[in-house]
């Protein structure tokens, strides 16, 4: 199955806004659907060959912040502050750092990939973290969502179903001084129940169905911003208020799928609940 993650056009001056307000998100609709696949491609046909490295990182990242971020109607100051923080090359392997600023994903093993920037940013953006919130990530991949949770504010709880991304994840975060993310290798189909409930829960790889385990750890006032779907998938923003459980978005987005196995409890639909292969 090809490895997809949301990814939107590397056009400038596309119009694309994007806002935690639902009423704001059909804006990004014609955006935010493109395919990880070509993004691979295009990471793997670029010129150079063997990647000593990105040149300059401050200046790229800048400039991405400018040009991918900003430049498509990311506006919370904080969130931008933390995409041009974050060292996003420190993330990626050695053979994609030079392309570790482009727009589009980038491929971090096991059959997995990185998040294309603007993705990362919208889904902080829609999450609404706030400092001190408690956040738990589902899908922790290459640890770079989490890094720019963190330094939005949140305490981060981030899970992983792949052993040795979890374990690379862990061992960069700490490295880069990332001291309050916390990270599990596990199903994130069942949350983090010990450490619930959760301000924000945002979830990086598309299940068939919202797992239910998610919504009930979600804080009130709590944001669950999650793909939902298989080849078709929408970006979902459920919000846990007085009256119960509201839903707030509907993007179209493609993201790698969420693996799911045994232990579903019957939530998902029959054929959709076999386990499915990490590559
Ligand atoms: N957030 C990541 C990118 C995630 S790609 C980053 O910033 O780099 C999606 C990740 O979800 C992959 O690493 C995949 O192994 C993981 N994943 C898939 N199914 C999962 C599950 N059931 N539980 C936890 N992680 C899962």
């Amino acid at each position: 199955m090809p490895q997809l993650a949301g990814r939107v056009p590397a056009e400038r001056g596309d119009g694309i806004l994007c806002s935690r307000m639902a009423q704001d998100l059909p804006r990004v609709v014609a955006a935010v659907v493109a395919v990880t696949l070509l993004g691979c491609i295009a990471a793997c046909a670029a010129p150079g060959g063997a990647r000593p490295g990105v040149a300059a990182p401050d200046a790229a990242r800048a400039r991405m912040v400018e040009e991918q971020i900003a430049g498509r109607g990311i506006t919370d100051p904080a969130v931008l502050q933390a995409m041009r923080t974050v060292p996003r090359h420190e993330f990626v392997p050695p053979q994609s750092r030079a392309d570790a600023y482009a727009d589009w994903p980038l491929p971090i093993g096991h059959g997995q990939t990185i998040s294309q920037p603007y993705v990362v940013a919208l889904m902080t953006e829609l999450a609404a973290v706030k400092p001190g919130d408690r956040v738990l990530e589902i899908g922790t991949g290459s640890g770079y969502q989490a890094a720019i949770l963190s330094a939005v504010g949140a305490e981060v709880y981030t899970v992983e179903i792949v052993e040795p991304l979890a374990r690379g994840a862990e061992a960069v975060l700490r490295r880069l001084g990332y001291g309050r993310v916390h990270v599990r290798h596990g199903d994130g189909w069942r949350g983090w129940p010990e450490a619930a409930p959760f301000n924000a829960v945002v979830v990086t790889a598309a299940p068939p169905v919202v797992p239910p385990a998610l919504v009930a750890q979600l804080a009130p006032g709590g944001r669950l911003v999650i793909p939902v779907g298989e080849e078709e998938q929408e970006l979902r923003v459920l919000v846990r208020t007085p009256s119960g459980i509201e839903t707030r978005a509907g993007v179209p987005v493609r993201f790698v799928p969420m693996v799911v196995g045994p232990g579903t409890g019957g939530s998902v639909p029959p054929g959709n609940g076999r386990p499915q292969e990490v590559r």
